[in-house]
């Protein structure tokens, strides 16, 4: 069979993911950090593979990549992913959305122009890599990035400092913001993405449709009891500090249990004073993430944990205080772009799953500056990601090349006919 050169061609996706991985990758992976000249000889090859066709090409304020096919209509259908890595990173991570988004672009301009305008997108420095700060170039272009002063005080692991690393680049720390007329005229983002997480493997299901970002609760509680002799201090006179800790640690489980709707909560790390052997434990403090797509179920899991230690602290006769570290509102994506994700889905691969994220990606930026917003996640084998061994099944990634195509003939329909 013949292919008709401007049709949809799914494996050219992977033929071209595994050229990606010869040009920037080595032997322990994906080397496209942001701001290095890896990531520059990326953004020149994902540049490369729109070569010939009718596309105004832009580089905004924030160092986000554009390649925009007008439309009859100025209104606007996104696709959006990230060409930069971690180091060491996997083959698909980021550069699947981008170099799919590339192909069904191809597909569409083929056919003439599109009722509205369409364009994909390569945001800048999604992994924050190289300075600790993700999601930069989303963040700059959906208005949020409000931490200006702090970025400007970060620096690599050479001591390099961000603002200079992003002149090196063309990119004025300043004028990032300007980046935000660059979704003013959106009506919907699109973004495919690899699951990076086990649920639609254990599913048997090559495809699922992304409902939101979890939002997420970190909190430090400090237990503080008396240090005392191992030796001499018998057991019920003791204030024992690890022992309010440990109770907690363990009740998180009935926390998410009773909550339930996907909670999540990790007690990631519990540092104890004076962490001898010979001494009962006088401080601990100890790290607690909590995650849900509900807000509401959010506070309460919250709320929970923090009853509970108070209830702890008084039957272990010590003290607890509680601090935030950080936290972040779930972020929900677009009930009707949900529902033509699914329809996209089915009609590709028969059966689809809906499902959170845990990790943030630069849809939820876009998404919180009131963009209507999907993502579609394809199948992670054994949930790996931010590693070289990272992997997808060839045929899952055609299938959600073709159903992000699919996706985004739908969008583009509902976009024309709003
Ligand atoms: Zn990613």
């Amino acid at each position: 069979m013949a292919l008709d050169p401007s049709s949809l061609n799914p494996r050219r996706v992977v033929a071209q993911l595994r050229e990606l991985q010869q040009l920037t990758g080595d032997e322990n992976g994906a080397q496209r950090v942001a701001w290095t000249e890896t990531w520059n000889t990326s953004r020149t090859w994902l540049d490369g593979l729109l070569d010939g066709l009718p596309l105004e090409r832009k580089r905004d304020q924030a160092g986000n990549d554009w390649w925009t096919l007008r439309g009859d209509s100025d209104r606007e259908v996104l696709i959006g992913g990230h060409i930069d890595s971690v180091p060491n990173g996997g083959w698909l991570d980021g550069c699947l959305n981008v170099v799919a988004g590339a192909e069904v672009l191809r597909r569409i301009a083929g056919e003439g122009t599109p009722p509205v305008t369409v364009r994909l997108v390569n945001w800048a420095d999604e992994e924050g890599a190289r300075f600790g700060r993700s999601l930069f170039g989303s963040s700059a272009a959906a208005g949020s990035m409000a931490d200006q002063d702090e970025l400007r005080k970060l620096t690599d692991r050479e001591g390099v400092a961000l603002p200079d690393a992003l002149a090196a680049n063309g990119v004025d720390l300043d004028r990032a913001l300007d980046a935000r007329a660059q979704i003013a005229a959106a009506a919907a983002y699109l973004e495919l993405h690899i699951e990076q997480g086990p649920v639609l493997e254990s599913l048997d299901l090559p495809l699922g449709v992304v409902l939101g970002t979890f939002g997420v609760e970190r909190s430090r509680f400090t237990w503080r009891g008396q240090a005392a002799h191992a030796g001499s201090t018998p057991m019920d006179r003791r204030r024992d500090a690890l022992a309010g800790a440990a109770k907690l640690a363990l009740y998180i489980r009935e926390i998410a249990a009773e909550v339930g709707g996907g909670a999540v909560c990790t007690s990631g790390g519990v540092v104890t004073k004076p962490g001898i052997v010979t001494s009962v434990v006088e401080t601990a403090e100890q790290l607690l993430d909590q995650r849900h797509l509900d807000a509401g179920a959010l506070a309460r899991m919250l709320e929970l944990a923090r009853t509970a230690a108070t209830r702890f602290a008084q039957e272990e006769n010590i003290e607890v205080e509680w601090e935030r570290i950080w936290s972040i509102e779930p972020i929900l994506f677009d009930d009707t772009l949900i529902g033509l994700c699914e329809e996209a889905i089915m009609e590709i691969a028969g059966r689809s799953h809906r499902l959170p994220s845990g990790p943030l990606h630069d849809a939820a930026e876009v998404s919180r500056a009131g963009v209507p917003t999907v993502m579609l996640f394809v199948q992670s084998l054994r949930g790996l990601s931010h590693t070289k061994l990272e992997d997808t099944r060839e045929l899952h990634l055609e299938l959600s090349v073709r159903a992000l195509d699919r996706l985004a003939s739908k969008t583009i329909s509902l976009v024309a006919a709003g």
